[in-house]
C-alpha cells in the first residue's frame, strides 16, 4: 500500500484524493491518511502531491517506517 508521510501535515493539497480510483484517502484534522486495505497500489496519487508526501510502503526510507502504522490506524479513525 501507499503511505502518506509527515510532509502532508499542514498542506492537505488533496489533488491526490481526486485521482484515487478507489477513494482510499481519509482526511484527518492535520493531514490525509491512506487506508492500506483499500489502496490498490496504482501509483496515481504520487505525482499529484506537491510536497512529495506519498510513498509506496516498499520504498519508504527507514526514518519514515512509522508512517505505515500511523496510516493504518488513523485511516480507521477518520
Ligand atoms: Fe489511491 Fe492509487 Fe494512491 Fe493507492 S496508490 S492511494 S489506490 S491513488
Amino acid at each position: 500500500a501507499y503511505v502518506v508521510t509527515d510532509a502532508c501535515i499542514g498542506c492537505k493539497y488533496t489533488d491526490c484524493v481526486d485521482v484515487c480510483p478507489v477513494n482510499c484517502f481519509h482526511e484527518g484534522p492535520e493531514m490525509l491518511y491512506i487506508n492500506p486495505e483499500e489502496c490498490i497500489d496504482c501509483n496515481a496519487c504520487v505525482a499529484e502531491c506537491p510536497p512529495e508526501a506519498i510513498w509506496a510502503d516498499v520504498e519508504l526510507p527507514e526514518d519514515k517506517f512509522e508512517w505505515i502504522q500511523i496510516n493504518g490506524e488513523m485511516s480507521q479513525q477518520y
